[in-house]
């Protein structure tokens, strides 16, 4: 009975969340209504569907998106995800999400996002790289260095922006690094991008952890999510001396409440499963979420952390690396327990971040080393925190509504510049 009851209250329909966002910021900001309503909806959406060989012969249609949120700022930016359950509503709310990341780390660019249906776990290499090129082909008029600029997302790889990177320049006709981001070294990927999504989300627990004065090796934390993201939060939080009791997969998570060793993790993720790892207890994703650490890294996917389980979270720092892996109903019930969390649009931006490095090198063909990027990273992430941070003290709100009052404010100042509103 009480499931039924919360379901009919809460949405997990990611567009109406990003909208109720929105409209938290912009009320507290008096934003006029016309200004919000522009910002509820993106500027542009493409769906696609488009055919693609399988290695038997037969032949699969594949359904796509591509959604641009405001380029008031700059060319649209944002990943490309391929998941088996991608939706438009999803993707709309993704593009809106970059928007606001972008503007709260301060990156010339808007926002955009893009999705194909699909389970890229199931798929050849062969099949992958089909379905990869035939998206981009799909999408290749509306995007372009000066337009609209994809990046990694979930299951998605280097080595797909790297076939991506070449069928839009064979179509172009000439070499084209700067229409995508996160790819290999070698055509024009950026030092640390691999790393960057982590690597911000680990300055920005550092300099949360500084504020409720935890020694960072004195942390426990619980990763879920064992891909782009959370892996390599979890490697670098180790490193720095964190011990990580708990992480999982889409499969499940595994839990010693010693510290798991991560390389190893690591390569039993590599070789076969993190199941694998003993001696440790296996855990549901559920169970993880609420494990008794000082530090939660949602690191998967949206709408993890409800009105539900909220009340059972007992980290301190929950550090948002997935995108919208908390509704806001739960946002009210962490805020009131007192709980920081470190909203997704600064928690993970130092994916985009390093992205847009990566595209200033490609314009300027110039290169910088990896110890050039991460300074510049870590000099956005933190002052990023910092403004938050202390914008959420001055309004007595919580980090999220912060960083939003700060992105809606920056897009809405170009709107006007520009004569839109
Ligand atoms: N997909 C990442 C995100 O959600 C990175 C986007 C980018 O680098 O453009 O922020």
């Amino acid at each position: 009975m009480k499931t039924a009851q919360i379901e009919q209250t809460e949405t997990l329909n990611p567009y109406e969340i990003a909208k109720q966002q929105i409209d938290a910021a912009a009320t507290k900001l008096q934003l006029p209504l016309h200004i919000t309503e522009l910002l509820k909806r993106p500027k542009r959406v493409l769906t696609v569907n488009f055919p693609v060989q399988m290695d038997d012969g037969t032949v699969r249609i594949f359904e796509g998106y591509r959604s641009q949120h405001n380029d008031a700022i700059g060319p649209t930016k944002g990943g490309i995800r391929f998941h088996p359950d991608v939706t438009l509503d999803e993707v709309k709310a993704l593009s809106m999400w970059m928007t606001f990341k972008c503007g709260v780390v301060g990156l010339p660019y808007g926002g955009g996002k893009g999705g194909v249906i699909c389970d890229p776990r199931t798929l050849s290499k062969r099949e992958l790289e089909r379905l990869s090129r035939a998206f981009m082909e799909a999408i290749a008029d509306i995007v372009g260095p000066e337009r609209d600029i994809p990046a990694p997302d979930v299951y998605t790889t280097p080595e797909i922006m790297g076939w991506m990177m070449d069928t839009y320049s064979r179509l172009k006709g000439h070499y084209s690094p700067g229409v995508i981001t996160g790819k290999p070294i070698i055509v024009g990927g950026s030092q640390g991008r691999t790393n960057a999504t982590a690597q911000g989300c680990v300055y920005a627990i550092r300099s949360a952890l500084q504020d409720i004065g935890l020694p960072i090796e004195q942390a426990t934390v619980a990763v879920q999510g064992f891909g782009n993201a959370g892996r390599i939060a979890a490697r670098l939080l180790a490193e720095l001396g964190c011990k990580i009791i708990a992480v999982s997969d889409s499969r499940g998570g595994i839990y010693d409440p010693n510290g798991l060793q991560i390389d190893r993790v690591e390569q039993l993720k590599d070789e076969s499963s993190i199941a694998n790892y003993g001696p440790s207890c296996h855990i549901t994703n559920e169970q993880l979420l609420e494990l008794d650490v000082d530090i939660l890294i949602p690191a998967a996917l949206e709408n993890v952390i409800t009105q539900e389980n909220a009340a059972r979270i007992k980290a301190r720092i929950v550090a948002e690396a997935a995108n919208g892996p908390t509704t806001p109903e739960a946002d009210s019930i962490l805020s009131k327990k007192g709980t920081i969390v470190i909203p997704d649009i600064l928690a993970n931006a130092g994916g985009v971040t390093v992205s847009y490095f990566e595209w200033v090198q490609n314009l300027m063909n110039y290169y910088w080393s990896e110890a050039e990027v991460l300074e510049k990273l870590e000099t956005t992430i933190v002052q990023s925190y910092e403004a938050v941070r202390d914008l959420a003290k001055t309004y007595d709100t919580d980090l999220r509504t912060a960083a939003y009052m700060i992105s809606l404010k920056r897009v809405t100042e170009a709107m006007q510049a520009r004569g839109w509103v």
